[in-house]
């Protein structure tokens, strides 16, 4: 990988600068020593100033255990076989036909954060080569390394984790797409032996009650008024996906909003609603947009005014025309929205936690209504004060392209 080399062609001119800077036969530096020793083989750099020397380094990796946070500088023979026998003693990994290390120097690069991520090593043929000196000139060259070694990593590890972070997200994606996929055949599924149920229902309403069999009637309105809110349910559904397909269809024309009005009041699904529904204002706007889509955002206005105000017994509609633009208010008297969940109720799925065991919804219907009104142009909001109540209101221009 292109951060890997960056590191490795780093670590490359540190041992090659110590060599020249010590007068070394060889440098050996590993690098990344924490994180590599569990994924892969530890980074390093060997640099010596001859090929004789580099054949007779038999095996590189056993400096490995020579890894160490303390800087070491030995510079007899004596001093080399008592530090580490195995390496330095007779018949070991540095010496072979009449070439062995006299002297070795090891200085460990520590990070930003103290801990040991690398250790740079050095050696030579004779006794009595590094100085005092030349142990200070590698521990400059070495720590001003370190600065760079450590932004290098640090791009590492960025890369990485956003490497992580898109495999997460493709992850997800192909969830939610799964999760689309099913809500869109589930609701599917269930409109159409839902909207028997209802057929049935209403006729069987009727039945009753020109038969007179009184008992029962409360008990079908009752069935009716479930079958209704089911509907609503998977309509939020069917909504939903096809707009997430952007398969929602538009139909523009050119309508009275007193008339959609009228007839979103008398569909009002909660026929029990014990609300005066009030109109304010210009009756007599004319807007061009989808009919349908818009008496179905006014619908969820209204049907939100009417469900979360509980103890309220007032709703009142607004409509105004300002500047070209035609606006609806709904205003409610109940117990109203906490300013830090204003922006988080148009939300796809958002449901307020102390209204989701009372009152049933799935959380997309300001949504879906939001991107309608999106479609036309226009803008939705919310103003609100807890306990006096909220006023939603949206706008869309009323000359307008439809394209
Ligand atoms: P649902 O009604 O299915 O929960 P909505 O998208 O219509 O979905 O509303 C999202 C949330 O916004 C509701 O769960 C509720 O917490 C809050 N909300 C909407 N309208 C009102 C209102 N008039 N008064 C108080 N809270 C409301």
């Amino acid at each position: 990988m292109s951060q890997d080399l960056d590191l490795q062609s780093i670590i490359q001119k540190v041992t090659d600068a110590s060599l020249q800077l010590s007068g070394a036969d060889f440098g050996i530096l590993f690098y990344d020593l924490p994180a590599r020793s569990i994924q892969r083989e530890h980074l390093f750099a060997l640099s010596t100033n001859s090929s004789d020397v580099q054949d007779h380094l038999e095996d590189i990796t056993g400096f490995q255990t020579l890894i160490t946070d303390q800087v070491i500088r030995l510079t007899t023979r004596q001093e080399l076989t008592k530090y580490n026998s195995k390496i330095f003693g007779d018949g070991n990994a540095a010496r072979s036909e009449g070439w062995i290390v006299q002297s070795f120097m090891s200085v460990p690069i520590t990070s930003k954060s103290g801990e040991t991520i690398g250790c740079l090593m050095l050696g030579h043929g004779q006794e009595g080569i590094f100085t005092k000196e030349a142990e200070e000139m590698v521990l400059g060259v070495v720590s001003q390394a370190t600065v760079a070694l450590d932004n290098a990593m640090l791009f590492e590890k960025l890369v990485s984790a956003n490497e992580e972070k898109e495999r997460l997200l493709e992850k997800a994606t192909e969830q939610n797409f799964r999760k689309d996929e099913f809500l869109s055949i589930a609701s599917h599924e269930l409109k159409t032996p839902v909207t028997s149920m209802k057929g049935y229902l209403q006729i069987l309403e009727k039945q009753v009650s020109k038969e007179g069999n009184g008992g029962y009637l409360p008990l079908i309105q009752k069935a009716n008024k479930q079958v209704n809110k089911v509907i609503h349910l998977v309509n939020d559904l069917l909504n939903l996906s096809k707009l997430e397909a952007g398969k929602l269809q538009y139909n523009f024309s050119d309508f009275k909003i007193s008339e959609v009005l009228a007839d979103c009041i008398a569909n009002i699904k909660n026929a029990e609603y014990k609300h005066n529904i009030r109109v304010f204002g210009d009756q007599n706007s004319v807007i061009r947009g989808d009919r349908n889509r818009i008496e179905q955002v006014i619908i969820n206005l209204i049907d939100n005014a009417i469900k979360y105000s509980p103890d309220a017994t007032e709703v009142l509609i607004g409509l105004s025309e300002d500047r070209g633009y035609f606006k609806l208010e709904v205003r409610d008297f109940g117990p109203g929205i906490p300013e830090e969940k204003l922006q988080l109720i148009f939300e796809r799925y958002y449901r307020g936690e102390e209204n989701s065991y009372k009152t049933s919804g799935l959380g997309l219907g300001l949504y879906i209504s939001g991107e309608i009104i999106k479609r036309h142009q226009g803008r939705m909001g919310v103003e609100s004060e807890q306990g006096k109540g909220s006023t939603f209101w949206f706008v869309i221009p009323l000359d307008q392209d439809p394209e």
